[in-house]
């Protein structure tokens, strides 16, 4: 773990131009990075964190000029978005310039964001490269929000900058651009009812528009996002039967229930915290987590779709 002063700043740049990897906090999770523009510092990433080669990483950049020398097109839309949320945790996808190399399965597009870190700016800008960056965790596993997280799950990164514990604690919003209506690929920090007021209307993933929940379609869905323990889901942990779950249990709810963990009944401190109570929970030894599940309400997107796929 270093300081992300000067010196380990300039540490950490010259392990990404060496072609190897970083952990580096942004204000979503922590980020793994690598140069977006070398495949096999990319494939470090894959391997250390184990994750299925299908699955893309969100490149991450210094400002709109970089992100438009990474895209073959950059729509109008592109720059509005970018003009009002960016640094911010909002992630477009765009169609990829040639001069990148795909990156995971995604052929033709690029996932690209400015982050709102100044650790991660600074990293950016003492690197000068383009980060490819997914979170800093083993596939599967639970986001880290704090430097302690990524070196318990990530245990042999050369580096991990300490900036602290990650102010927003839940992915980006993910947002297709390369279609006629803006597309919801996933829910995140930024909710959709800002980005509507920003851009109109925005297709939903198919689940989600038939009833409003943020459950991901049959296809996607997918372990993601888990503790050690089993995770249960439920209206009120009250009334859950306990016979057959495996022991020691634990309650998470929010408030106004009675719960291990309590957390908060605002969407945004709930989703802040949310990663860091799994972990609290797993590391004191529980082998079952109920959780109450939040409103069904849009408000809770982001923090619904972690859950189902915690529990999956
Ligand atoms: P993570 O790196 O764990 O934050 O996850 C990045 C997510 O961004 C992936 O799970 C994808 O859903 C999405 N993503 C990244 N790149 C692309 C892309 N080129 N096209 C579509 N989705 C992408
Ligand atoms: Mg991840």
């Amino acid at each position: 773990m270093a300081r992300p002063d000067a010196d380990g700043l300039r540490r950490a740049a010259e392990i990404l131009r060496a072609g190897s990897v970083v952990a580096f906090p942004t204000e979503t999770v922590y980020g793994l990075g690598a140069d977006a523009f070398s495949e096999k510092a990319v494939g470090e990433i894959y391997r250390l964190k184990n994750r299925p080669s299908w699955n893309p990483l969100i490149v991450h950049v210094a400002d709109v000029a970089a992100a438009r020398k990474l895209a073959a097109e950059w729509p109008a839309q592109a720059d509005d978005l970018a003009a009002r949320f960016w640094p911010g945790p909002l992630t477009l996808v765009v169609r990829r310039a040639p001069h990148l190399p795909g990156i995971g399965a995604a052929n033709d597009t690029v996932a690209v964001r400015v982050p709102a870190h100044e650790v991660a700016l600074a990293l950016l800008e003492a690197s000068g490269l383009p980060l490819a960056a997914p979170s800093a965790n083993r596939s599967e596993g639970i986001s880290p929000t704090t430097a302690d997280h990524v070196v318990r799950s990530l245990p042999d990164v050369p580096l991990v900058l300490d900036g602290g514990a990650c102010s927003w604690g839940i992915e980006s919003t993910v947002l297709d651009l390369t279609g006629d209506v803006p597309r919801l690929l996933r829910p995140g920090a930024l909710s959709l009812r800002v980005l509507r007021d920003a851009v109109g209307p925005i297709a939903l993933p198919e689940s989600a528009t038939e009833d409003g929940t943020a459950r991901p379609s049959p296809g996607m869905s997918r372990r993601h996002y888990a503790p050690r323990a089993k995770v249960v889901l439920c209206k009120d942990v009250r009334d859950v039967e306990r016979s057959g779950l495996p022991e020691p249990v634990a309650t998470m709810t929010y408030e106004g229930g009675d719960g291990t963990e309590i957390l908060s009944a605002d969407p945004r401190e709930y989703a802040a915290d949310l990663y860091a109570a799994l972990h609290r929970l797993d590391d004191a030894g529980f082998a079952t987590i109920l959780i109450q599940e939040p409103p069904q309400t849009e408000d809770w997107l982001a923090v619904h779709d972690r859950l189902s796929r915690a529990a999956a």
